[in-house]
């Protein structure tokens, strides 16, 4: 991982739309920079089926989706999340065209099939829809669900805070670009947990999870959380 003096992340992507789209989910955003045109250009594929044969691929990847929880940067998810923002514009679940996978239970929030997103945000927004990007889990029922969700949140918020620290806190510490790169090795290691202990926990509630596998504030990328056998 190489981190700049420049602590501002940079690493805008298709991620941080995530957390925009939260504030703002009826907003449709339009592209603001490099990366979002790169990623509207990749939804042009899903944009151009009818409707009918997207609903049926994304059934059809919701049961090859189950049984697991997801890294958010793998392709299939990656490719799931698009075709499924574009199901969302286009009301494709509330036509009823196709019959989700039996296990997934409907979603509050859009009527989509219950595919939750978790996240560093998760003691405070609870989990994410992967369809439209609302809260569809509750804080307080993750909280019933799977206690270590939330201690896991609350410990990764304390490293996390580091990169949004201000001048004045950044002044209390000898070096804050040691500080920075510790906070960054330990969201590697926290985000390994999340996604070998945490994330699997919750397939006792959810047929399928995604866990969010990067941190752009403190330029942690996915290949740099280690879960595989080479760790
Ligand atoms: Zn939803």
């Amino acid at each position: 991982m190489s981190v700049t003096k420049n602590l501002k992340a940079n690493i805008k992507n298709d991620f941080e739309f995530v957390r925009q789209s939260e504030q703002h989910p009826s907003v449709q955003h339009e592209p603001t920079n490099a990366v979002d045109r790169l990623w509207s250009e990749y939804r042009e594929l899903f944009s151009g089926w009818d409707d009918l044969t997207l609903a049926r691929w994304l059934s059809q990847t919701l049961s090859q989706l189950q049984g697991r929880s997801w890294r958010m940067s793998h392709p299939l998810v990656a490719a799931y999340r698009l075709a499924a923002q574009t199901a969302a514009q286009k009301h494709i679940w509330s036509q009823r065209l196709v019959t989700p996978p039996n296990p997934y239970l409907l979603a509050e929030c859009c009527r989509a099939p219950l595919l939750p997103l978790l996240t560093r945000d998760a003691g405070e927004s609870g989990l994410i829809c992967m369809h439209c990007n609302a809260s569809c889990v509750p804080m307080e029922t993750v909280m019933t669900q799977c206690q270590p969700v939330i201690d896991w949140a609350k410990e990764y918020s304390t490293h996390h805070a580091i990169a949004h620290w201000d001048d004045a806190e950044r002044r209390r510490v000898r070096d804050y670009d040691k500080s920075y790169q510790r906070a960054a090795s330990k969201s590697e290691l926290l985000l390994a947990r999340l996604g070998l202990e945490i994330a699997p926990k919750l397939l006792e509630h959810y047929p399928a999870v995604v866990w969010e596998d990067q941190d752009e504030c403190l330029q942690v990328l996915p290949e740099d959380v280690r879960t595989g056998l080479d760790r």
